[in-house]
């Protein structure tokens, strides 16, 4: 079984390792080069992105990081793990954020603005059979997409009015880029890991994992 390790400097580390283990492969926690050089793929999870760049430094895992997946290691990000893949973000300049680099995006940091910020909807996406149930935690977005990469999500239109009472202001926003996939790299702008007894995600990376 492939091995996977989480980026554990901060973030939504536990539940991914869990979703991992669900899907069959052994899941690791990541916190020194030593312990990433031991993996067959990685998993970037949600947290801060200001924080994770910084903690990347202070572990000294930045550069050593940004080498394997430049060497093509399977990856997956989701959220903040989203912008840290990404090749450029759009306010990093205040914010302190240098992405990795290994998915040729244009990623927006908070996009979904103030009122809109947090809010779960189901969508469409590439692959898995079914809707997704997504949850959004004032997530990014993707604004511009290199020719390699696939488009695997859009946020939907009409969004469930029930668990998001200011439908009506997310409706301006559909279309837009909410996961995508190029070669062994895949990202959502989304927790698929808050979402108990749904691994689909998960299962999707761990294929790719195992098909390298
Ligand atoms: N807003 C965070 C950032 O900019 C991402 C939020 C999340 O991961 N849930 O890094």
């Amino acid at each position: 079984e492939p091995v996977i390790g989480v980026l554990a400097l901060q973030g939504g580390v536990a539940e991914h390792l869990a979703a991992l283990e669900r899907c069959g492969a052994r899941a690791v926690p990541v916190r020194r080069v030593e312990e990433l050089d031991a993996v067959d793929g990685i998993v970037l999870p949600g947290g801060e992105s200001t924080t994770m760049t910084r903690l990347l430094d202070t572990v000294e895992l930045y550069e050593p990081l940004r080498a394997r997946l430049a060497e093509g290691l399977p990856a997956y990000g989701s959220c903040a793990g989203m912008i840290m893949l990404a090749s450029s973000v759009e306010d990093a300049g205040t914010a302190g954020v240098r992405p990795l680099g290994a998915l040729d995006v244009v990623v927006r940091r908070n996009a979904f603005g103030r009122q809109v910020d947090s809010f779960e909807t189901e969508l469409d996406f590439q692959g898995i059979d079914g809707p997704v149930r997504a949850v959004f935690i004032r997530a990014p977005w993707v604004d511009k997409i290199g020719e390699d990469v696939s488009v695997l999500a859009t946020v939907p239109g009409g969004l469930d009015a029930a668990t998001t009472p200011d439908a009506t202001e997310h409706d301006g926003l559909a279309g837009r880029i909410v996961a995508v996939q190029q070669g062994a790299v895949l990202a959502t702008a989304f927790h698929p890991e808050l979402v108990e007894g749904d691994e689909r995600v998960h299962r999707c990376f761990v294929r790719i994992v195992r098909g390298r």
